[in-house]
């Protein structure tokens, strides 16, 4: 990624370049006569004549080869929307991925602590805070007589939602 980061500023290094030499390039393009750009010192010959080392003359060129003037015209605006359209897709995809990065989730085996929820509730994976002697509120009121925690199968019932009655323990 620092990779791509370092590209992309070489490009824009480059882009920028090209953005401030646009209006003289327009400027030349549309002075340049059909075939010749010229505006560059020497590159216009003599009416007439040819001091091109094909030996053609204006007519000859415009019948032979294509306008280099038009045709870098013409370039220039399909480069310039590919850019535009370039960059509107990585500007987006950027938005979606720069979000802040963000502690990765708890593993089980290296963050996560049963010692930290309620006793009894870990038994089947079910994690409530502790309340008292190391259970929570609902598994310290549901102790059996003998001060142990609530069957496995009251735990689940309850975290089922089914009510269960509390025993004379956990008064
Ligand atoms: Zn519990």
């Amino acid at each position: 990624m620092a990779t791509h980061q370092r590209r992309l500023k070489d490009s824009i290094h480059l882009l920028i370049l090209a953005t401030h030499r646009i209006p003289l390039v327009s400027i030349n393009l549309d002075n340049a006569a059909p075939g010749f750009p010229t505006s560059v010192i020497g590159a216009s010959p003599p009416s007439g004549q040819s001091a091109e080392p094909d030996g053609l003359n204006m007519v000859e060129r415009l019948a032979t080869r294509p306008d280099p003037a038009l045709e870098a015209e013409r370039r220039i605006k399909s480069l310039v929307g590919r850019i535009e359209s370039t960059i509107d897709e990585l500007e987006r995809l950027t938005a979606v991925w720069c979000y802040a990065a963000h502690t990765p989730a708890p593993t089980p085996d290296k963050d996560f602590d049963p010692g930290d929820w309620c006793r009894s509730c870990v038994r089947i994976q079910k994690f409530e805070p502790p309340y008292r002697d190391g259970a929570c509120r609902w598994c310290y009121e549901h102790r059996h007589p003998d001060g142990s925690m609530p069957t496995i199968a009251e735990l689940n019932a309850h975290h089922l939602g089914v009510r269960v009655p509390t025993k004379a323990a956990g008064r």
